[in-house]
This record gives C-alpha cells, sequence and structure tokens, in this order.
C-alpha cells in the first residue's frame, strides 16, 4: 500500500478551519505510518479557534489527542508494534537529554515543536495519515471505540496531576467542575480507590456525572463548601481537583479542603486569567499545599493507556460528537458550545 499525501485540518486564523494537503515526510527506520482513526478536539485547540488564545501560533494544524492503526514500520522500530495494531499519541521527546533521562519527557529540551518546512506548527493530530517516531506511541485496546482511545492524552494529563496530589485510597477528593476533564478525573480517582465528591453548576453536566455514579454537588442549590463539610463529618475534603478555571472555583477550594495538610490541585487553566488570593500565614499555619500541574509524561501515558486498556476508566459518555474531517469546522463550532464534551473528529 502506498500513501504518498496526508490531508489534516489547519486554524488559519481565528473562526477558520481549513482542511490542507501536503506531502506525506520521508518516514526514516525508527518511524511508523498511522492512518489515523480519530482525533478529540481539545480545549486548547478549541480555545483557539475561539480567538481565546492568540499566543498560539498560525497556521496551526493542531490536535493532539489521536489514535491510530500502524499501516507501515521502520526497520528499526520495536517488536511490540506491528501493522494493525491500535496505537494512541503521546508528546514528542528526545529520551536522551537531561529531562528525558529524569523522567520528565514533558521537559524535554531537545525537541522542536514547528513549525515544519512548510510552515505549519502543531502536532498534525487532525490528519488522514501521519509520520510518528515509534518512541510517542502506546498501544491501545482494540476494543475501545477510535475515539476512546484518544483519551490517552487527557487521561495522562489527570495521572499527572494525581501523582503530584499524591492521592491515597480511601481519601475524599472533591473535584470542582463537571466537565471533560473533571470527570475524567473524578473517574481515575475513583479508580484509585478514593471517595469522589462533585460539585457542578449545570443541571445537564450533574445529571451526567450522576448517572455516572458519582456524589454530586449542586452549586446553584446549596453552597458548595457547607455541603461538602456536611458530606465529610465536617471535616472537609483531604484534597482538592479543580477542574474549572475560574476565581470562584479556586475560593471554594480553599474553603473545602481539610482544615490541616489539605491539598489542591490547580488543573484546569482560565482565559481570562483565574486569581487565587491568599496570605501566605494561611498556607503556612494550616500547612496547605498549592499545586500546579500540566502536560504529562511518558509513565503518565503507560499509566492512562493502563486505565483505558483494562476498562477501569470509561470515557464512552464524554464523546458527544463525531465529524468527519471535510466538516472540521462545523466540529469546533460544536466543540466550542458551552458544556461540551469531547467532540471526535473521525479521520
Ligand atoms: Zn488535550
Ligand atoms: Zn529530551
Amino acid at each position: 500500500m502506498t500513501v504518498d499525501k496526508m490531508r489534516f485540518a489547519v486554524l488559519t486564523k481565528a473562526k477558520v478551519a481549513e482542511v490542507h494537503e501536503r506531502p506525506l515526510p520521508e518516514m526514516d527506520e525508527n518511524q511508523i505510518l498511522i492512518k489515523q482513526e480519530a482525533c478529540n478536539i481539545c480545549t486548547t485547540d478549541y480555545g483557539q479557534w475561539l480567538g481565546l488564545r492568540e499566543h498560539q501560533p498560525y497556521p496551526m494544524a493542531g490536535g493532539h489527542e489521536g489514535a491510530g492503526v500502524i499501516v507501515k514500520k521502520g526497520s528499526k522500530v520495536r517488536d511490540d508494534l506491528n501493522i494493525g495494531d491500535r496505537v494512541a499519541v503521546t508528546y514528542g521527546y528526545c529520551g536522551e537529554c537531561g529531562p528525558c533521562k529524569s523522567g520528565a519527557t514533558s521537559e524535554c529540551t531537545q525537541y522542536e515543536s514547528g513549525p515544519t518546512e512548510d510552515g505549519y506548527y502543531g502536532n498534525f493530530g487532525f490528519a488522514d495519515y501521519c509520520v510518528r517516531d515509534s518512541r510517542v506511541l502506546i498501544k491501545m485496546d482494540k476494543g475501545l471505540s477510535a475515539s476512546e482511545a484518544s483519551f490517552l492524552e487527557p487521561l495522562a494529563t489527570v495521572a499527572k496531576g494525581l501523582r503530584k496530589l499524591r492521592i491515597k485510597p480511601l481519601e475524599t477528593v472533591v473535584v470542582i467542575g463537571a466537565g471533560t476533564m473533571g470527570v475524567v478525573n473524578a473517574q481515575a480517582a475513583r479508580a484509585y480507590g478514593c471517595r469522589v465528591i462533585i460539585t457542578e453548576v449545570m443541571e445537564e453536566k450533574i445529571k451526567a456525572a450522576k448517572s455516572m455514579g458519582f456524589e454530586v454537588i449542586n452549586a446553584n442549590e446549596c453552597d458548595p463548601v457547607e455541603k461538602v463539610k456536611a458530606l465529610t463529618n465536617g471535616e472537609g475534603a483531604d484534597a482538592v481537583v479543580v477542574a474549572v478555571g475560574i476565581t470562584r472555583a479556586n475560593e471554594q477550594a480553599l474553603d473545602m479542603v481539610k482544615r490541616v495538610e489539605g491539598r489542591i490541585l490547580l488543573f484546569a487553566a482560565g482565559y481570562p486569567a483565574p486569581k487565587l488570593e491568599i496570605d501566605s500565614n494561611y498556607i503556612h499555619y494550616k500547612k496547605l499545599e498549592l499545586i500546579g500541574t500540566y502536560g504529562a509524561d511518558m509513565q503518565d501515558f503507560v499509566i492512562s493507556a493502563k486505565l483505558l486498556n483494562e476498562r477501569r476508566v470509561d470515557v464512552s459518555k464524554l464523546i458527544q460528537a463525531t465529524y468527519p474531517l471535510d466538516k472540521i469546522q462545523e466540529a469546533y463550532g460544536e466543540a466550542s458550545k458551552p458544556g461540551s464534551y469531547r467532540v471526535s473528529v473521525l479521520l
């Protein structure tokens, strides 16, 4: 089978997504040709489409939550990746630099994120075919849908956050916000053996989170801080994951975490940037931990694949709609609607 070109979605400016074509790059001996099956639209993708992330360059051949099937492999690719296998994509990294060797592959100092010779930025996620280094691919179970397998990257960022948050079995974790990433955090924390309470304001998301078996606080109907206290014998949560980037959520997290030794994970970015006002004596006396997280390292991708492949985390209800590549403009429109879960582009 010979494939010599790829078709892919590109943002040329805010609100304009087009499908472009280019020759497929030459494959080297450590690379793999993938027939991509799906790529989900992340907040960082539709945020740029909406014009809210103008620090991201154009033309942006975005998309980084993808999965596909191997159609060709280079001569030096390891034995456990073979033609016909399904794989999902992690982040680019070199494997040789200091950060990579210490496990922090997301901090790789050698990996170049673009532009390509023909001027594109991004990861070419929304492409029908793609050539990738074998080291960035992780095998995924074929029993998952392609859109589910595409959750490898977002779930990996959750695995990294929870690793930093150091949750333990039997702890109570509150997740503020039941958007896609809030629910993925909640599912992973539950898989790790925690009691999970979600707070949310949108009716539909409350319903969806309840249908997944979570305790959900409707923050429109009561004070979520008081409710968390009531549900925890007045103690508050061992840990809080802030999965919505707004000032109000930050304030609530400070008030609903337990009195001493509480941990708060600032998982979500927000535009405009949310505020977090706190005096340092408060952090000092309460031995409070405020923890940031962003991205994921290879160890987190490995855990994420395990959680998905072993069905310990179920993302099937988080796929809002699917669109073909040629409807990319509509797909971005749908993904940008407030309250949407993931929109998946089928390739
Ligand atoms: Zn993403
Ligand atoms: Zn590196």
